[in-house]
């Protein structure tokens, strides 16, 4: 068994459980290992079987006497076993798992743990753990903390136990620790392999907190070393090409004065910091972040007539065949009236080029942009929008093409600053946390439940007013949507059709539909054909209707901030004042003073934050698409961990080549980085 063998390719049960282990994200065997439990249950009291009391929980040890299949009425069976140790003897039973007189039969020496109940008015256990003892096995089910993990379908603790067990076993000699000694003897860490072993299998409690402790600092400690060194070799790379400004002052402050706005201050501050990168000795490499409509496009705009300027081309590489076409619309109407020449390349458009080569000014375009065939003669500058719906391969692939190009990447995903530090400590942050003036706010209430009717009349009303269309988006039930959350939707549209909006026409959009399905729902919706669109949160209503000015969101307190305000911003993109309804049952006050910071708090990245801070750092992932590297046991949520973790990896950084261990670690974690597409 080798650590770094992806699971597919670990033997016939592993390739058959691999599927299923992705979605846990589990892609090759040491993945196991760093699949840490969530909790432990706590079977290490034995008890002697003369002295069970009902109600406790504990493991006893003895001898199968008898076990038997019995049927019930119902074609359900009953098994049933007594056992004995010195002291006593146990009636034992389980339901509906006939294939367990298999492994547990007369004179099978066995631990079982679980709660001591009354069973026909004598002590008994009922559905308990078991585990069969073997000559030399160490008991990993039974009478211990045993831990509990989180699952998937098909994929039980019991299970994933079994593996993690094998494989530390096995796997005990490649286990190596790569930290430096200094930096273990000055956090007290748990060494490597102890720690894994006791954060599966602990001893005691706090021996497991210790463990934890030890992986969570190793987790932040290694994706921020990786981050430093991502930068060094950044830094390393100096650019042939900084730009100049000061030559350039006359044509960037005539397009300032062209503009139809004036830029926010935030905006200004974004330029001033690109134009610092672009005129350094080493490429920029920057993200950009912002709400959607803070004007991002704007900015990158400038920076790209300045490459222009400098004799450099630029190209802006957007995710989407549609936003592609928009970016090419926004920046050649900026643009050219500087002469300056525009590209459009997709997937089903074509490109002329030169020789083979784009001689024109500035290429916009989708994955498109990646293919071989396309060269440029003079790229400096890459723009990449939604950065994070993009592989580090790809980004890569892209800056091949120019010779050490500028980088600017920009995204509308609410990252709080501290993940992003941690995240992407290689990149420099600037925020757009402010919207243009004048752009109207979208109206945000909190709706308890006593209002819920008038709220209705109210949005009745005003639909009718304005001549205007309405979201409702269902509760959040699950992530991946089944039928479970369909059903909800479906009847909760049916309740709303007869009961609610009785004279208006409502739409049904959810994720069970078909591509084709969806867009026509949408279609529909677009040209007026509902009023109300019912939808289901996982449904992505990423177009623009701007005809629509109120979105409901029910049981509100289950979704995390950042979320909400991403579903509050497919309304308000007209000209007519929009509304954000939020519905809860929830009367906890903690609850309610959260779901309030939305009637106040306008900006994304603010939202996440607090979000943060209040609920910790679970809520956020449903917010950020994939691509983002979860935390498997660290918590972006402990800030004075990241800190530690942040120091000891400066402190590292510069001896790094002195630790080959810690080298090799991070060329796997870097591997692990490259985003699935
Ligand atoms: P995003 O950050 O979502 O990419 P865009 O760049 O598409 O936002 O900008 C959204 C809209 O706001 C565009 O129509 C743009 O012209 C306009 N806009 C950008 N900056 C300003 C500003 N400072 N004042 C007024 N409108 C602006
Ligand atoms: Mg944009």
């Amino acid at each position: 068994m080798q650590l770094y063998t992806p699971i597919p390719k670990a033997g016939r049960v592993f390739a058959m459980y691999a599927r299923r282990l992705k979605k846990l994200g589990l892609t090759k065997l040491e993945d196991f290992l760093y699949h840490v439990p969530f909790r432990y249950e706590d079977y290490s009291i034995f008890s002697p079987i003369a002295k069970l009391q009902e109600g406790e929980t504990v493991t006893i040890s003895g001898t199968v006497e008898e076990m038997k299949n019995d049927y019930t009425r119902r074609f359900k069976t009953i098994q049933k076993a007594k056992v004995f140790d010195q002291t006593g003897t146990i009636e034992v039973i389980w339901f509906n798992q006939p294939f367990l007189t298999q492994y547990i039969q007369e004179g099978t020496r066995i631990n079982l743990s679980g709660k001591i109940t009354k069973y026909k008015a004598r002590l008994a256990m009922e559905s308990p753990e078991y585990e069969v003892l073997n000559e030399n096995g160490t008991p990993i089910h039974t009478g211990r903390l045993v831990p509990i993990y989180p699952e998937t379908r098909g994929v039980t603790s019991k299970w994933l136990r079994r593996q993690v067990y094998t494989i530390l076993k096995s796997c005990k000699q490649n286990i190596l620790e790569y930290l430096p000694g200094s930096i273990i003897a000055h956090h007290s860490l748990m060494p490597i392999f102890n720690a894994l072993e006791q954060v599966h299998f602990p001893t005691s409690r706090e021996e497991a907190t210790n463990a934890r402790y030890r992986l969570a600092f190793n987790e932040l400690f290694l994706m921020q070393l990786a981050s430093m060194k991502r930068r060094g070799e950044w830094e390393k790379m100096l650019s042939s090409h900084p730009f100049s400004i000061s030559k350039y002052k006359r044509n960037i402050e005539h397009f300032w004065q062209r503009l139809p706005f004036t830029l926010t201050d935030a905006q200004k501050k974004a330029v001033r910091e690109i134009f610092a990168d672009l005129a350094a000795k080493k490429p920029m490499n920057r993200l950009l972040e912002g709400d959607v409509g803070s004007g991002k496009t704007v900015v990158s705009a400038i920076a790209m007539y300045l490459s222009h300027l400098n004799g450099f081309q630029s190209a802006l590489m957007a995710p989407t065949e549609i936003l592609a076409q928009q970016h090419y619309k926004t920046i050649s109407s900026l643009l050219s009236p500087f002469g300056v020449k525009v590209g459009l390349v997709t997937g089903s458009r074509k490109l002329k080029m030169e020789n083979r080569k784009w001689k024109m000014d500035i290429l916009v375009g989708t994955h498109a942009l990646l293919s071989e065939k396309i060269r440029f003669d003079r790229l400096g500058l890459i723009v990449i929008d939604e950065q994070q719906r993009f592989g580090v391969k790809q980004r890569a692939s892209l800056r091949k093409k120019g010779i050490h190009p500028h980088i600017l990447t920009m995204t509308a995903t609410p990252i709080p600053r501290t993940i992003a530090l941690v995240m992407y400590g290689d990149l420099d942050l600037s925020y757009l946390d402010e919207m243009p003036r004048g752009r109207k706010i979208v109206k945000t209430w909190l709706v308890p439940p006593e209002k819920r009717e008038s709220a209705y009349g109210w949005i009745k009303n005003e639909l009718r007013k304005h001549n205007s269309q309405a979201f409702i988006i269902c509760p959040f039930i699950e992530e991946s949507e089944t039928l479970v959350s369909v059903k909800a939707a479906t009847k909760e549209y049916e309740r709303l059709r007869q009961e609610v909006f009785v004279d208006l026409k409502l739409g049904l959009l959810h994720g069970r539909l078909k591509t084709k399905e969806k867009d026509a729902v949408l279609g529909q919706f677009r040209k007026q054909e509902f009023d109300i669109l019912v939808a289901t949160p996982v449904v992505e209503v990423g177009i623009d209707i701007a005809n629509a000015t109120i979105i409901v969101i029910e049981a509100a307190e289950r979704f995390g901030l950042a979320q909400l305000h991403q579903l509050r911003g497919r309304v308000g993109r007209g000209e007519k004042q929009s509304y954000c309804l939020l519905f809860t049952e929830s009367k906890t006050e903690s609850t309610i003073s959260r779901l309030k910071a939305m009637e106040t708090m306008h900006v994304g990245a603010q939202l996440a934050e607090l979000d943060l801070k209040l609920r910790g750092p679970g809520e956020l992932y449903g917010t950020m698409q994939h691509g983002v590297p979860k935390l498997r046991v660290a918590n972006f949520s402990d800030f004075p961990l990241i800190e530690k973790a942040r120091r000891a990896a400066k402190d590292t950084f510069p001896h790094l080549a002195s630790h080959p261990l810690l080298v090799e670690k991070l060329k796997t974690m870097i591997v692990d980085q490259v985003a699935p597409d």
